[in-house]
């Protein structure tokens, strides 16, 4: 029924709202989980670099090895000040590239599920 669908101005207002939901859970998130996460890897003392996955719904924390290297397939964008990482990104998103510590850890077990 097109009577029933909203006018784009309106749709652009809902997708506007969404996005500021999504910042602010990201930076709620951010906040009350990031300094909780361990700098180094328990397994092997890797310095990590903490980032939230791209899932909307709840946190998901993944870990990255803190040093980006040229064919890292994770990058990193923030948002609500949250540093969140996108997986195989398009090659125009600006920054370094890091690695799953999960594909480098000596017992990557402990990383292959991202935790919550
Ligand atoms: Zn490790």
């Amino acid at each position: 029924m097109p009577d029933e669908v909203l006018p784009l101005r309106e749709l652009e207002l809902l997708d506007e709202d969404a996005r500021r939901q999504l910042r602010d859970r990201r930076a709620f998130w951010w906040r009350t989980g990031a300094s909780t996460r361990s700098k180094t890897c328990d397994a092997d003392g890797t310095p990590l670099l903490w980032a939230l996955t791209e899932e909307p719904h709840r946190a998901v924390w993944m870990p990255l090895d803190a040093t980006p290297v040229p064919d890292g397939s994770v990058g990193i964008y923030r948002d609500g000040g949250a540093r969140i990482a996108q997986v195989n990104p398009p090659s125009d998103l600006p920054g370094g590239r890091w690695q799953p510590h999960f594909a480098t850890c000596t017992d990557p077990d402990r990383y292959r599920r991202p935790r919550t």
